[in-house]
């Protein structure tokens, strides 16, 4: 049998038609396909400060503990497009010490790191967010002209969020209309098309949950683990936080992330972990 034949006995044929996903690739992008530039960037998107640390562990790892937690976003530039992943907490908190604020603290808004590498808002053509919580979401809203990229449960969640009261509507104003430039993924996400930048679908920590790999020309994978895990002890310790979503989904994707990460001797990069800062260049220099 051949290779479609078997594709399309698996039903993989059918499922690709119907999430337009293609399956992830081990190998890296083709010489060829390869854009004419990749890099990376990691924004100061802001600071958590005391946190109650057993809120990330239901099997009561941390009880007692606290901690401080980074809060990190990302800017790729690809050929001649940019993306954002996640966009952190609101600039609304920028000039008020943590203390006065639950302990969160924004130094410098997104837009005005842009500004040091000569870019505005507008030059931003994608958003992709790993999750609808607000630390991920706080300055979605600067770049309305963007795409929006979200695991579409998380967009359905969006633009109905019933009566949850932490679902922070208004900072997708720009694509709350279902006619707006956004596209809830399901499944992964090939964002250029190359294999270059995948969204990694990660369900569990919110029911569209999803990590990104990024494969850089010049260097091992990285693994952006949008909140897989929040901190290296966490992750040592496989723990699940009780506010997840769904527990047996969260375990899954925590087995998916450890091992895609293996497979393709990945460097992981805890979005939210302190010490992984220092595993890519202080902005403004860029990973490339
Ligand atoms: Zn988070």
């Amino acid at each position: 049998m051949k290779i479609a034949g078997i594709a399309a006995a698996l039903g993989l044929a059918a499922a690709t038609a119907l999430t337009g996903t293609a399956p992830l690739s081990a190998q890296a992008p083709a010489g060829s396909e390869a854009p004419g530039e990749l890099k990376l960037w990691r924004l100061n998107c802001g600071e958590m400060h005391g946190l109650p640390l057993d809120i990330f562990s239901d099997t009561l790892d941390f009880a007692g503990e606290t901690g401080k937690l980074v809060v990190s976003c990302y800017l790729i530039k690809h050929g001649e497009s940019y993306m954002l992943w996640d966009t952190g907490l609101g600039t609304e908190l920028i000039g008020t010490p943590p203390e006065e604020q639950g302990g969160q603290l924004v130094e410098m808004s997104i837009a005005d790191q842009l500004a040091e590498l000569g870019l505005s808002p507008a030059d931003v053509d994608l958003v992709g967010i790993s999750h609808w919580h607000g630390d991920h979401v706080g300055q979605a809203a600067d770049f309305p002209s963007a795409k929006l990229l979200i695991g579409a449960e998380d967009l359905a969640t969006i633009r109905d969020p019933g009566d949850n009261p932490m679902v922070e509507s208004q900072r997708f104003a720009p694509w709350l209309d279902p006619a707006s430039n956004a596209e809830g993924v399901v499944g992964d996400k090939d964002v250029f098309g190359d294999g270059s930048v995948v969204m990694l679908d990660m369900p569990g920590h919110t029911h569209g949950h999803h990590a990104l790999l990024v494969r850089l020309p010049g260097k091992a994978p990285l693994l952006l683990s949008g909140d897989e895990f929040h901190f290296q002890g966490q992750m040592e310790v496989n723990g699940v936080p009780t506010f997840n979503a769904d527990r047996a989904d969260t375990l899954a994707s925590h087995d998916r992330f450890r091992r895609v990460a293996e497979n393709l001797g990945a460097t992981i990069i805890i979005q939210h972990e302190p010490g992984d800062v220092g595993k890519l260049p202080a902005f403004p220099e860029a990973a490339e």
